[in-house]
């Protein structure tokens, strides 16, 4: 394979270059779990490439920011960043910075990038993952910089057997689709990870056997839109098929899956939920308003009614339930009002926590040309209430977990109190005192006080 080539390559001039020593690389993720499956890939091959990781920015021959561009705020951070890396090129030249990820995909970022960033040598944007080692090599080999984005229209095939360097041995992410259809009117994730392509059933069945073969306990699936997988590949497998398929794997493990559009998400999934064997009954199920005309605005195709349909079908099939959400504070137009209906939806439903955001207009999507007259005080006011609204129904759930028995999978050992972590299947944070040998292994523990959102506890026999 022809990126085999540049990678066996890369790792001779490396050598080369570093006189026998290892190469080191930083790599930093910002955004969300598709980011971090992504730079687990792009690790795996510079794995193969002979670098190791370092934390330390200073120390490294390849530095590679993988980028977010779902809230300005991120966007902010990671040009901040950038900047800052000038004086350790300027110490260090041979340092190759590269950057990649949605924000790259934009082109007015690029732009930027080019023409304000001369030490970024390596810019290249989602569909060029798997390209990286033949981009890498031409950057080194030809000493120039190199610029590459977009390109979905071209190819929309889905590159499989790429070397993953993953971060854990307790927990995975398993990525089983790119890409969004949807629009919504305020996402730039469709036109920065392009259309929907899912991964063949075969592929991602194959990749689950290995996780679990491996000793990993807790796989997420991954993708924008999980409930539309198989509409796009003509497989005959939807998303609720699938998960029966991997829930056939012997072994002792959860698998969760993130992120659910309640448009997509049919009592068949619900049911497949409720009878799994070792699927968790944790349900990320973004609802980002509670008025149908802010939804309507948003494009997300339901209404209040529906998601609360949904949530009562969800919960009358799995009681316990934990039902996870995102939330949009001040799209453009929301008045009060119709965020108090946001408010009531969340006390109606009961969630286990939130992710909350204010609106961060993208350019480039049709909400960013929307009149928005409600000041950024105002929303902040807004945001806070929803906030605190949310931290008491998490308060009052995490104390009516005292006295239960709940098995969690404990992943290590909580840095500030000393006591082992772990979460259960609801994703709910437990601590408690134990033998650090039990770190990856499901465990009996029975809670005995709530704080916050993290629950303590002692374990069972
Ligand atoms: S479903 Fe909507 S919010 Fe989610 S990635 Fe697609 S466009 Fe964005």
């Amino acid at each position: 394979m022809e990126e085999q080539n540049y990678i066996r390559q890369l790792r001779q001039i490396m050598q080369v270059r570093k006189r026998g020593e290892v190469p080191l690389a930083f790599v930093h993720t910002y955004g969300c779990q598709q980011n971090v499956a992504d730079s687990e890939k792009i690790k795996g091959m510079l794995v193969q490439m002979g670098f190791s990781f370092t934390q330390t920015p200073e120390d490294a021959d390849f530095i590679l920011f993988n980028t977010c561009a779902v809230r300005e705020h991120a966007e902010d951070r990671v040009f901040g960043n950038v900047g800052a890396l000038k004086n350790i090129k300027r110490r260090h030249p041979s340092l190759i910075i590269a950057l990649c990820g949605c924000m790259m995909e934009q082109e007015h970022v690029a732009q930027r990038i080019h023409d304000s960033y001369p030490f970024v040598s390596l810019l290249f944007g989602t569909h060029q993952i798997c390209q990286f080692p033949k981009l890498l090599f031409t950057c080194v080999t030809d000493d120039r910089r190199v610029f590459v984005r977009g390109g979905e229209e071209q190819d929309r095939t889905i590159a499989e057997g790429l070397p993953t360097y993953r971060d854990g041995k307790v927990k995975a992410w398993l990525t089983i689709m790119y890409g969004c259809n949807n629009f919504c009117s305020y996402c730039i994730v469709p036109y920065v990870r392009g259309r929907e392509r899912s991964r063949t059933p075969q592929a991602v069945l194959a990749e689950f056997q290995e996780l679990v073969a491996a000793g990993y306990k807790d796989i997420t699936l991954l993708g924008q839109n999980v409930n539309s997988y198989g509409k796009n590949n003509g497989c005959g497998v939807n998303f609720a098929q699938l998960l029966q398929m991997l829930d056939k794997t012997p072994g002792d493990y959860r698998i969760r899956f993130m992120t659910s559009h309640p448009k997509d998400c049919t009592h068949e999934l619900l049911d497949t939920m409720a009878n799994g064997k070792h699927i968790a009954h944790h349900l990320h199920l973004p609802f980002q308003s509670g008025n149908d005309r802010v939804l309507k605005e948003m494009n997300r195709h339901y209404n209040r009614s529906q998601y609360l349909e949904l949530v009562s079908y969800a919960k009358k099939v799995m009681p316990d339930l934990s039902l996870t959400s995102d939330v949009i504070v001040g799209f453009p137009g929301e008045t009060y009002e119709e965020f108090c209906d946001t408010l009531s939806l969340i006390q109606e439903v009961d969630f286990t926590s939130l992710f909350t955001f204010i609106y961060s207009p993208r350019e480039g999507t049709r909400a960013a040309k929307m009149p928005d007259p409600v000041s950024a005080e105002e929303k902040s006011r807004w945001f806070r209430q929803l906030c605190d609204t949310q931290e008491q129904i998490a308060a009052q759930r995490c104390a009516a977990a005292v006295g239960t028995v709940q098995r969690v999978l404990v992943e290590g050992r909580n840095a500030k109190t000393g006591l082992l972590t772990g979460r259960t299947g609801g994703n709910i944070i437990v601590d408690f005192p134990g033998n650090e040998d039990l770190c990856g292994t499901f465990q009996q523990v029975r809670i005995t006080h709530a704080r916050n959102w993290i629950l303590t506890g002692e374990l069972l026999p």
